[in-house]
């Protein structure tokens, strides 16, 4: 099923302009995971802004036909160095927090999907600890959680690993796709690292420093799970 369909972006941003989306058509499905590479400074993290609806745009970006205006519940966000969460809440705190704030009345309900969805990113034993007692890894798994948990489809990923060292980054690629193939989820991640997305992604997307798409490709090497 399509869940993102993208016709026809123009980014500039109101300073500059330098146009940096060139009519940028894109359809994304809902099992896709998607890395997008390019040259420093060629509008990957734009795009993805774009996508989570921090920025305005000219053309279309619809999320299950519904046009992107602003940031929802539907898209989550995971960055790399901090993940929205409160450091004075506990890590089930912190999702609780978030479905109350989007509606959810009771406080039993709240808190067993708050477990359900820390136990799919096998952090269930850390419900208690507070964000500074994670690791950089652990936080975005608990961002990812939090996304799941009030409905995200979408995970948008701004080189998450490009920090961490090889160990860490090849265990948290492990259980990033772990987890895309248990749950119904769709990944737009950006990588500078070759590598990494060609473990990854099902569909490779390079951009050209003009703004445009330059190639994209499907991915039928076997992931590494
Ligand atoms: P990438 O993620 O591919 O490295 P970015 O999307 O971060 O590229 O940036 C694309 C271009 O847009 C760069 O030239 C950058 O300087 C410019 N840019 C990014 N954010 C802003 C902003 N808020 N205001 C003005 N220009 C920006
Ligand atoms: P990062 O480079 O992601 O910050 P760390 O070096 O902080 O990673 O942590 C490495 C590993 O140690 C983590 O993947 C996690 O498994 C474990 N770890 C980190 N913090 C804790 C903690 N408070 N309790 C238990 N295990 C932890």
């Amino acid at each position: 099923n399509e869940v993102l369909k993208i016709n026809n972006l123009v980014k500039k941003y109101d300073n500059s302009d330098r146009v940096i989306l060139n009519n940028l058509d894109l359809t994304i499905n809902d099992e896709d995971f998607l890395c997008i590479l390019g040259p420093s400074g060629c509008g990957k993290s734009t795009l993805i802004r774009c996508i989570a609806g921090f920025e305005d745009y000219e053309g279309s970006i619809k999320v299950d036909g519904q046009p992107v205006v602003k940031p929802g519940p539907d898209r989550i966000m995971v960055f790399q160095d901090f993940n929205q969460l409160f450091p004075w809440k506990t890590v089930l705190k912190n999702i609780t927090y978030a479905l109350k704030v989007n509606g959810m009345k009771d406080k039993a309900e709240r808190e067993q999907k708050a477990k359900k969805y820390l136990e799919k990113v096998n952090l269930v034993q850390y419900a208690n600890y507070y964000p500074h007692q994670l690791s950089g890894g652990m936080k975005q798994r608990v961002a990812i959680a939090k996304g799941m948990a009030l409905g995200s489809k979408i995970i948008l990923m701004d080189e998450p690993f490009a920090a961490l060292d090889a160990m860490t980054r090849k265990q948290l690629q492990s259980e990033l796709l772990k987890l895309k193939q248990k749950e119904k989820i769709t990944v737009i991640f950006i990588t500078h690292n070759i590598q990494e997305a060609i473990s990854l992604g099902n569909r490779i997307m390079v951009m050209s420093k003009e703004g445009t798409i330059k190639e994209h490709l499907y991915n039928t090497i076997e992931k590494p799970v």
